[in-house]
């Protein structure tokens, strides 16, 4: 493949022919916002917060989909861009509960960075405000939906798997949300509890529930561990507050890997000190379960236990 040569913010870089600007940009330390762009999904250029100038053409450019040329020129934080990415992140904030103070999600929310970054405060307008519906309903995940940002990056992770498709978007205009299936519960739906969804929301409209409480971002340790369940060796963090090793929550799922709850439980059992009891969905009902049920374990035990008894 090809390599160009392009100058942004005044820095040369070069890169293959297959890069996007905000690709080029990272590759040189510049750090372009971006809500709906991730490397792992399909490009939408939805949110627009990525919009650069590039010299001699007239509309900005949604960075995260704009392949780069040779010799093109881009500034990623001119006036008109800042204007821009502020006014934004304003709509949205407008419409945002204002929550950081007790959000699960403060610390590592990218609405929350970006406002800071481009000093956006919460709700400067008046204006028809989003209903606070939160689904509660699995011992997974909490969906909040008065944060959701419409980003879309939870409907495109959960159908990167074959079968899931579960989230989509429904209704239009304002009232544009995410539904699971046919605007269900997440009980209700065909969720499998997997938190794909979770691990890429950049805002704290899609929760891990057995974390909410426990440990923000800057309260305790973070270690990686790896599955061992099956040979996708997905990657889960291990939380630690106080010594104690008190919640898992699922990495991004990059390079493919599918997540599953079976691996998570897992995790769990082998890592927390006080590991919480587990769920397994009955007849579209959240029950709570063994963990010789919850790993699928119970063959395997019952034949242990006739060997030893032999
Ligand atoms: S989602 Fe982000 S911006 Fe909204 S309340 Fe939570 S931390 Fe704050
Ligand atoms: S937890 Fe998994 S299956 Fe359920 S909605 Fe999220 S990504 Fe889809
Ligand atoms: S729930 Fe999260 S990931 Fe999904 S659209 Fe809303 S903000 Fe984006």
């Amino acid at each position: 493949m090809r390599n160009l040569t392009l100058t942004i913010d005044g820095q040369k870089v070069t890169v293959p022919e297959n890069y996007t600007i905000i690709q080029a940009a990272e590759k040189i330390g510049i750090e372009i916002p971006a809500l709906c762009y991730d490397p792992n999904l399909e490009v939408v250029s939805a949110c627009r917060l990525c919009v650069v100038e590039v010299e001699g053409v007239n509309k900005l450019q949604t960075s995260c989909s704009i392949k780069v040329e040779d010799g093109m020129v881009v500034h990623t934080n001119t006036e008109k861009v800042l204007a821009i990415r502020k006014e934004i992140l304003q709509l949205l904030l407008d419409n945002h509960p204002n929550d950081c103070l007790t959000c699960q999600k403060a610390g590592e929310c990218l609405l929350q960075r970006y406002a800071y970054t481009y000093n956006v405060k919460f709700r400067e307008h008046d204006g028809a405000r989003k209903e606070h519906i939160v689904d509660t309903s699995s011992p997974y995940i909490l969906k909040d939906e008065d944060k959701c940002i419409l980003c879309g990056k939870c409907v495109r992770t959960c159908a990167q798997v074959s079968d899931r498709a579960v989230l989509s978007f429904a209704q239009r205009g304002f009232d544009t949300k995410i539904v699971a299936d046919a605007d269900l519960s997440f009980e209700e739906s065909s969720c499998v509890s997997c938190n794909r969804c979770v691990t890429v929301c950049p805002v704290g409209a899609l929760l891990d529930k057995r974390i909410i409480g426990k440990s923000r971002i800057w309260d305790g340790e973070v270690e990686e561990v790896r599955c061992k369940v099956c040979d996708y060796g997905c990657d889960f963090e291990v939380l630690t507050k106080n010594n104690k090793k008190v919640a898992v929550r699922a990495k991004s799922p990059s390079n493919g890997r599918p997540l599953c709850l079976k691996g998570r439980l897992t995790s769990e059992l082998l890592y927390l000190d006080n590991p919480q009891e587990p769920y397994k969905k009955e007849d579209g009902k959240f029950v709570k379960t063994t963990w010789k049920e919850a790993l699928g374990l119970g063959d395997v035990l019952d034949k242990i236990n006739s060997i030893d008894d032999k």
